[in-house]
């Protein structure tokens, strides 16, 4: 399991300062941000700690284990996005 971003999010970084793994990416600083459509979480770094949730203004992030129906597709586009980084 680990925690996965979806469409709703506003690349506003808030999630990234609390994570304290710092599986969220690409962050501001990365060449990758300008054209991400939204921020993703790494899977295999992601240790399911929770704190990106409550500090996401718009309620981006869920556990890949309760993501809603119509968000299930972002479980693989969050890992595709590490996929090759490591
Ligand atoms: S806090 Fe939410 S909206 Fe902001 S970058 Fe993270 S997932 Fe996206
Ligand atoms: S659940 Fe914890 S480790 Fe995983 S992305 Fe959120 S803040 Fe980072």
């Amino acid at each position: 399991m680990s925690y996965v971003i979806t469409d709703a999010c506003t690349k506003d970084l808030e999630c990234v300062k609390v994570c304290p793994v710092d599986c969220i990416h690409p962050k501001d600083d990365e060449p990758e941000f300008a054209g991400a459509a939204q921020l993703y979480i790494d899977p295999e770094a992601c240790i399911d700690c929770g704190a990106c949730v409550p500090v996401c203004p718009a309620a981006a992030i869920h556990p890949s284990d309760e993501l809603p129906d119509d968000k299930a597709s972002f479980a693989k586009l969050n890992a595709d996005w590490f996929a090759g980084r490591g």
